[in-house]
């Protein structure tokens, strides 16, 4: 074995390997100081005798400054950038057979032989694609459960790489994304006890890897919170507008506002009057309790219309027989009420 080893700031000295953990970064020094001259190692040992953790290991296996095999081998993915090996000194590897499954990119990365024939357009379609929906199907949690929970996370910390997770908008890298700890094509089901919340970078290196629990605990706690609160979101799946053909709420520009729920237009009160089991007054401050509700909480809903035609149902009954109508007549632009 070559006796030298070097590091290339071209890796060393990036933002990416800059901002890991300090202990992850001196992990990954002492394993380029123990790996073979094809770069690989079992990295237990080297961890067991400078106190590194497991944590430090995944933050370099999510980062992609290692590359990970079955049975514990990782081999350091920048190797050949780092190090030039005389060739009377140099000693290949043990693991042929990790070896044989790298191929070396035109930047002398290694990378698993598997990715680049995906990029390279090599039509393939993953097998988790065509099952997703499958599998989606046969799950206990409802349709609208990935947005609802990956929402609860937004501000809160990637489990595996500590970056704030935000929603689509802020940051594509840091998006929250649902994390199949048995991924689905291994076997795994997309049931509460499998999921963990964790950005959208970390997600795209694990690929299908299986991880920990992660932050499973938290998707558990947050998944109760939201299903005993006591207000129900709209959902837009096509599940729920199939239930709900006759109350079906169109969105337009009134109901799209908070202040819908301030102010409701009189024949709007006049229809829900029509059909719940209640007096307006009822209505009304049911309304101005969930406008109270979405101020306080910073709560945005696409349709508060239906939040309000959702919450009444909980509250009362509807009408056996529709009372007698009301006139509506527009007077001016406005629906006015004739008594
Ligand atoms: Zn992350």
């Amino acid at each position: 074995m070559a006796q030298r080893r070097m590091f290339s700031p071209q890796i060393v000295s990036s933002e990416e390997f800059l901002t890991m953990p300090v202990s992850s970064r001196e992990l990954y020094f002492q394993l380029g100081m123990n790996a073979d001259d094809d770069g690989f190692i079992q990295p237990k040992l080297t961890m067991k005798l400078t106190g590194a953790t497991d944590d430090d290991l995944k933050v370099l296996l999510v980062k992609r400054f290692l590359l990970s095999f079955d049975g514990g081998v990782v081999v350091i993915k920048h190797w050949l950038i780092h190090n030039l090996i005389q060739k009377d000194r140099y000693r290949e590897t043990r693991f042929i057979e990790q070896k044989n499954m790298l191929l070396i990119k035109d930047n002398r990365s290694y990378t698993e032989k598997g990715t680049l024939e995906l990029k390279s357009g090599v039509k393939k379609v993953p097998f988790w694609r065509e099952n997703r929906k499958k599998i989606m199907g046969e799950s206990s949690l409802p349709y609208s459960f990935s947005y609802k929970i990956r929402n609860a996370f937004w501000g809160k910390l990637c489990p595996l790489c500590n970056v704030e997770m935000r929603d689509q908008e802020m940051s594509k890298k840091c998006i929250a994304t649902i994390q199949h700890i048995i991924p689905l094509t291994k076997g795994g089901k997309h049931e509460l006890d499998n999921i963990a919340v964790i950005c959208h970078n970390c997600n795209l290196s694990l690929r299908d890897k299986p991880t920990e629990k992660l932050n499973n605990a938290d998707v558990v706690r947050e998944w109760t919170t939201i299903v005993n609160e006591p207000l129900t979101e709209v959902r837009l799946g096509k599940d729920r507008l199939r239930e709900d053909r006759i109350g079906k709420v169109r969105l337009d520009k009134e109901n799209t506002s908070l202040n819908f729920l301030k102010e409701i237009p009189p024949n709007i009160l006049e229809e829900l009057h029509n059909r719940f089991d209640c007096d307006k007054k009822a209505i009304t401050s049911k309304a101005e309790s969930l406008y109270l509700y979405c101020q306080s909480k910073g709560r945005i809903y696409k349709n508060y219309h239906a939040l309000l035609l959702n919450a009444l149902k909980k509250d009362f009954p509807e009408r056996k027989e529709p009372i007698k109508s009301k006139k509506v007549v527009m007077v001016d632009g406005k629906p006015t009420i004739y008594e």
